[in-house]
């Protein structure tokens, strides 16, 4: 059509974030709205963002072990010091939750998960999730939960962070990549569930918008795709 050769918004069109916001609210959360979504040069690059934002220079971050190497090396770039917990093989590689709390102190500002996972394929139950979240709760830490493999189970449900996040803030992040098969179209986002408004105040929002500023977003014509792609019923694959 050529509607789609210009510069959308920083932070993604506005069609492409309420398709994003509409798509990934959860069953008896509130809903997400546009603003809460931030569209981003893929998954990597939300990652990115979402540490920036989250953790100062000589802050740690929670990382999986095993777990995607990607968390590390931007941690690296920002002089934030990984600390890695354990994930359990004989429990379906879920979180060592008590290693988890042993490794948090005052200058921990994150974890990080992900579920589905890469590279151990684990697929988390609701209630480990509960457990993950109220770990979190009693830390005071927000989750950064990347949910690129979402929806992709082989059969076990997929249950996002944020359906079972009552307090804690969670930052999920995802992609059109993996799902969709098309990883180099770069294009992925953040969405920022905080019911309990936490956040307000924190700068935390305003640093993701001020973020998306150094890559002016993702493709627009990828962006203009997007409502149409996340609307498709694949629930027969
Ligand atoms: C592939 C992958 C990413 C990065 O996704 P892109 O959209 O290609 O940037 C992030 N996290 C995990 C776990 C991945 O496997």
């Amino acid at each position: 059509s050529g509607n789609h050769n210009g510069y959308t918004a920083s932070t993604g069109s506005a069609a492409c974030r309420a398709a994003i916001a509409a798509a990934h609210s959860c069953v008896n959360r509130p809903r997400l709205l546009r603003d809460d979504v931030f569209v981003t040069v893929g998954c990597s690059e939300a990652l990115e963002h979402c540490i920036a934002v989250l953790a100062p220079p000589g802050s740690t971050v929670l990382l999986p072990s095993p777990g995607f190497p990607l968390y590390e090396t931007i941690c690296r770039r920002h002089g934030v010091a990984c600390r890695f917990y354990k994930l359990l093989p004989e429990k379906g590689w879920e979180v060592d939750l008590s290693n988890l709390k042993s490794l948090s102190d005052v200058s921990t500002a994150a974890i990080i998960i992900n579920n589905p996972s890469n590279p151990c394929g684990a697929v988390y139950s609701k209630e480990h999730l509960r457990d993950l979240i109220s770990v979190a709760d009693d830390l005071k830490l927000p989750i950064v939960a990347d949910e690129v493999y979402a929806g992709m189970t082989f059969g076990k449900p997929f249950v996002p962070l944020a359906e079972v996040a009552e307090n804690v803030p969670v930052f999920s992040v995802g992609a059109l990549s993996k799902r969709w098969l098309v990883p180099g179209w770069r294009l992925g986002w953040v969405c920022v569930h905080d019911a309990n408004d936490h956040l307000r105040g924190s700068g935390v929002r305003e640093g993701i918008n001020s973020l998306c500023q150094i890559s002016l977003g993702p493709s627009a014509p990828i962006q203009a795709a997007v409502p149409t792609i996340l609307a498709i019923d694949d629930s027969n694959w």
